[in-house]
């Protein structure tokens, strides 16, 4: 609606859905017909707002393949962090 009212010409937001495990589509051909009926295709670049990370390896969201542990086991935190326990309660028994 933003383009087609001129308030934001040069934009148009769109919610798409995609095959998470594919490749995502950099540009789009889009047709516009003019007044004299005639069609004209343009590629639109386009812009993701968010892109959720997902690891084809894993076949998980979370994290992507530059930052997987599986692929890249050198990234895994090579000291475990201490952990402290406070217990509560410990007079109920
Ligand atoms: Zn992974």
């Amino acid at each position: 609606m933003a383009t087609l009212n001129k308030t934001r010409p040069s934009c148009a937001r769109v919610k798409v859905e995609v095959d998470i495990m594919g490749e995502f589509p950099t540009r789009i051909n889009v047709g516009m017909r003019k007044k004299t009926g005639e069609v004209v295709e343009k590629w639109v670049p386009i812009k993701y707002d968010y892109v959720p990370k997902y690891c084809k390896t894993c076949k998980l969201q979370g994290h992507n393949e530059r930052e997987c542990f599986v692929i890249h086991p050198e990234l895994y935190p090579k000291e475990e962090k201490e952990v402290v326990v406070v217990a509560h309660g410990t007079k109920k028994r």
